[in-house]
């Protein structure tokens, strides 16, 4: 007889080993492991350490520690996104033979300079849904001539996506289907609100935006389940795996634990990591009644 086995869901819980773990880390990988046991799914870990001026082994070592000490159970091996360079870097040539990427010479003080002087004049800047000021269009626009005067000379540069140009390219209207917290269902992509992103830095090879798309696709995961903070975020998810042909993941972003001022926590928050309630004599139990799980 033969068996055709289901392909099981797959969940994972990604986070950046720049800091220690806190509560609202807590809430977000034991909403992965009981979404993925309900599912009779899988459950992953990958660490995701692109930025390597931020990201140190003695964090990724108390991440480890800290979520086995949480009950959080992940399948080995964990990816780990500083050994998979080059599939970022293959996925960085497919757009760029669609014509889609261009070399970005600004630095961020000369971006912030032209947005302060833009302000002051009384002109307002457009700015992506996290609130940071969209990238000017100087170097979208330059001539084949001008940009690779400039590449000769060896300024450096990250690569950005042309947001118009992608748009453009796929013409029809996409859209993710979510089951989160906060807005659901069929959710319609607003990726030109983001726009020129950036895909790689000259000090990074590659961005979140397209490492997370490019490792979902390549652990076959089925369910994204992460915070509310990273909602819109998905639009610019759902507009690479088109370009890059990947498969689409269902997307749940659950609530987020915010701190005493309101606002989301941050890494460097003592009291809510998770290694400074653990050291003040709290149990796993008690990180889940201070969850509200
Ligand atoms: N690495 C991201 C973080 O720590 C999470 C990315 C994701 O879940 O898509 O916020």
């Amino acid at each position: 007889m033969v068996h055709i086995e289901r392909q099981k869901p797959v969940f994972r819980f990604a986070p950046s080993p720049n800091g220690f773990l806190h509560l609202g880390h807590a809430l977000s990988a034991l909403i992965n492991q009981q979404m993925a046991l309900d599912a009779q799914g899988r459950l992953l870990l990958r660490i995701e350490d692109i930025d390597q001026t931020r990201c140190r082994p003695e964090f990724e070592h108390e991440i480890f520690s800290d979520l086995a000490w949480i009950g959080f159970a992940w399948e080995e091996p964990v990816r780990r996104q500083s050994e998979h360079f080059d599939d970022y870097h293959a996925a960085l040539r497919r757009l760029e033979d669609q014509g889609l990427i261009y070399p970005a010479f600004l630095t961020r003080g000369e971006v912030k300079a032209r947005v302060h002087a833009a302000e002051a004049a009384g002109k307002p800047w457009p700015r992506d849904p996290d609130g940071a000021p969209l990238y000017p269009p100087d170097d979208r626009d330059r001539s084949p001539a001008e940009r690779q005067r400039l590449l000769q000379s060896g300024l450096r540069h990250a690569l950005r996506l042309d947001m118009q140009k992608a748009l453009a390219l796929i013409g029809t209207p996409l859209a993710w289907t979510e089951t989160g917290d906060g807005e659901k269902g069929e959710i319609q992509v607003n990726a030109a609100a983001w726009g020129d992103v950036i895909l790689s830095r000259s000090d990074a090879p590659s961005s979140y935006h397209l490492s997370v798309v490019v490792d979902d696709a390549a652990q076959g995961v089925t369910h994204v389940v992460r915070g509310l903070d990273l909602f819109h975020a998905t639009s610019v998810h759902r507009l690479l795996q088109h370009l890059l042909d990947l498969p689409q993941p269902l997307y749940h972003h659950h609530r987020l634990i915010l701190g005493p001022d309101g606002r989301k926590l941050s890494k460097s928050q003592g009291s809510t990591g998770i290694a400074a309630l653990r050291a003040s004599g709290h149990s796993p139990a008690d990180i889940r009644d201070l969850l509200g799980l």
